[in-house]
């Protein structure tokens, strides 16, 4: 293994990475509203790279030029990226030193990258990373929520079937011991009507939480449960951008669900391998034998299709 950078002398704090940007792939955060949310490596990145790869080449100049940077900007997003993949991979392999980063926050988590970041390591070439902002996270810690395990899913399909799917097969983990904060993005003209979805998929009691307009000028945090939040959105809608989060089933949910109960409403939505495994885990039992169960209860209960 190559030497690494020195280490921390005795009693003091670690020194700081070697300046610039080393070749390869570097995902850069960037700040989800306030402007002077960009750290000082990040800055640092995005002056060192060869070109900045961005989601909108408009919102990315907006930002360098509060901070003096001129960079060259690359487009990537969700309709270029696989195509643009063997060029970006050659620069990298020729040494090329690419940053990535997109409208706002921590670029793949609901935004482009991961193609990309799979065909450079897939290539055996670098990736590395400068965190900062990210809206879930940002949420999750002033939600007053259990802070872990959580679970984050992005954008509910915008659709009612597959919304409503989508949150059949969440209940149905619940219902099979999965018990985490669960935190969604959403748009915020949708966000009654997700709240609506979300109150009559997992029980209008659920606490629960909305931060809107995080890190800027109307930040705003609104607590409370599924139920009384849907009142709020419909009485005072939420502006700006939104985070919903739900806390998870009260203690005692899944564990009054049985086995069967359990089995049952998760291979209403899952293979029944994946069925068996998920409530095996949720239950703490072997999953041979839940698995030998799926298999009774599959008999003794054949489905439509
Ligand atoms: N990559 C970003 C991140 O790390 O948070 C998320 C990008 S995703 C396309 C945009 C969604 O993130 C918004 O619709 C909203 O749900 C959430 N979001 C982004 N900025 C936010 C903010 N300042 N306050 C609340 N939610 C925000």
């Amino acid at each position: 293994m190559p030497p690494g950078p020195p280490l921390a002398p005795a009693g003091g704090l670690p020194t700081d990475p070697p300046p610039g940007l080393p070749p390869g792939l570097t995902l850069v955060a960037t700040p989800i509203g306030n402007l002077d949310d960009l750290s000082a490596r990040a800055l640092a990145a995005l002056r060192g790279a060869d070109a900045v790869l961005c989601e909108d080449t408009r919102v990315t100049s907006k930002l360098l030029a509060r901070h003096g940077i001129s960079a060259t900007l690359w487009p990537l997003h969700d309709h270029n990226e696989e195509a643009r993949l063997p060029d970006l991979v050659a620069r990298l392999h020729n040494g090329a030193r690419l940053a990535l980063v997109s409208d706002a926050g921590t670029p793949l988590v609901s935004d482009p990258g991961y193609r990309l970041v799979r065909a450079v390591i897939a290539a055996g070439l670098a990736v590395h990373a400068i965190p900062g902002a990210n809206a879930a996270v940002m949420a999750l810690t002033l939600s007053g929520l259990p802070p872990h395990p959580f679970l984050f899913l992005g954008f509910l399909p915008a659709r009612t079937g597959p919304r409503q799917a989508e949150l059949a097969r969440l209940k149905a983990m619940e219902q099979a011991g999965l018990s985490a904060t669960l935190i969604f993005y959403e748009a915020p003209h949708r966000a009654a009507e997700t709240l609506a979805a979300l109150a009559t998929a997992l029980g209008p009691d659920r606490p629960a939480a909305l931060a809107r307009e995080l890190t800027k000028r109307f930040e705003e945090v609104r607590r409370g449960t599924l139920a009384t939040l849907l009142e709020g959105a419909l009485a005072d809608p939420p502006r700006g951008e939104v985070v919903l989060l739900a806390g998870p089933p009260p203690a005692d949910a899944h564990g009054t669900a049985s086995l069967d109960e359990a089995l049952l409403a998760a291979m209403g939505s899952m293979s029944l391998r994946d069925a068996a495994a998920v409530v095996a885990v949720g239950h703490g039992l072997p999953r041979k034998s839940v698995y030998a169960r799926a298999l009774e209860l599959a008999a003794q209960n054949p489905r439509a299709d």
